[in-house]
């Protein structure tokens, strides 16, 4: 069939800033609209979706003008990607999926503490799983949150969605004949010292063999496209 999707479980990692769409700041209610309707396209083929999200769109811990101590700051930060765990949530039920939202920093009121296994009996049951707060730790990412939680769910792919169409040879917004990879190795990543992600979330996708993909969350049905297993839209590492 080739309606069936290519992966049973996958991770998708969304940053902040790509819910704010045109808006300066926070979450832009047409995007988080149509980010919802693309991943519930993707339940709907079966695929298990697990979806991290970044929180820069209000608040970036590593920012030296916050005025905050380090640690505190990047606490603020991963409040901030709770807000943004609620809102796609919002979104997602909107859309008619069952969602769950787990958070790495306990928030009863909102949202489950993180289980993994709970985690992954929602999966199995067929609901979409939020993870908020990313590692719950200061000095990591959300990127690295994303990688952890895939690892321990034993997602198949990881996808991050990004402003440009994967990863080139140069910065692309830069340098207007920058080149397009196709296909990556991780060593070639290492070697080439290409920026997908911070070093700590590519090592634990490296080391889990879990393939990353990157693609454009601008290009319309670009998400639903790389969740049901078309990855030939942007850069595979593997
Ligand atoms: N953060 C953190 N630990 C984590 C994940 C996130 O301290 O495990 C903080 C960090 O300050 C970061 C902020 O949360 O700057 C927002 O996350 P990130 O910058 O990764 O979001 P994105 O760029 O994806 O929107």
């Amino acid at each position: 069939l080739p309606d069936t999707p290519k992966f049973k479980r996958v991770m998708l990692k969304l940053s902040g800033e790509a819910l704010q769409g045109g808006m300066g700041f926070g979450v832009d209610p047409k995007v988080l609209e149509t980010v919802a309707k693309e991943v519930a396209a993707a339940h709907t083929k079966g695929v298990q979706v697990a979806i991290v999200v970044g929180g820069g769109n209000y608040f970036r811990g590593a920012n030296k003008w916050t005025g905050l101590d380090r640690a505190t700051a990047d606490y603020v930060g991963m409040l901030a990607t709770c807000m943004n765990a609620l809102s796609l949530q919002s979104a997602l039920e909107g859309q008619g999926v069952p969602t769950r939202v787990q958070t790495a920093i306990e928030m009863r009121e909102i949202a489950e503490p993180y289980i993994r296994r709970r985690a992954v009996r929602h999966l199995d049951r067929g609901m979409v799983v939020i993870f908020g707060a990313g590692t719950g730790n200061p000095f990591f990412t959300t990127d690295t949150a994303a990688a952890l939680r895939a690892a321990e769910i034993d997602a198949q792919a990881f996808f991050k969605a990004t402003k440009v169409d994967g990863v080139y040879d140069q910065d692309p917004e830069r340098y207007p004949g920058a080149k397009l990879h196709k296909q990556l190795s991780f060593r070639d990543v290492t070697l080439q010292g290409l920026r997908v992600m911070d070093e700590t979330a590519i090592t634990l996708c490296k080391e889990n063999n879990i393939p990353v993909i990157v693609f454009n969350l601008k290009t319309p049905g670009n998400i639903m496209r790389v969740l049901t297993g078309d990855v030939s839209i942007g850069t595979l590492v593997a």
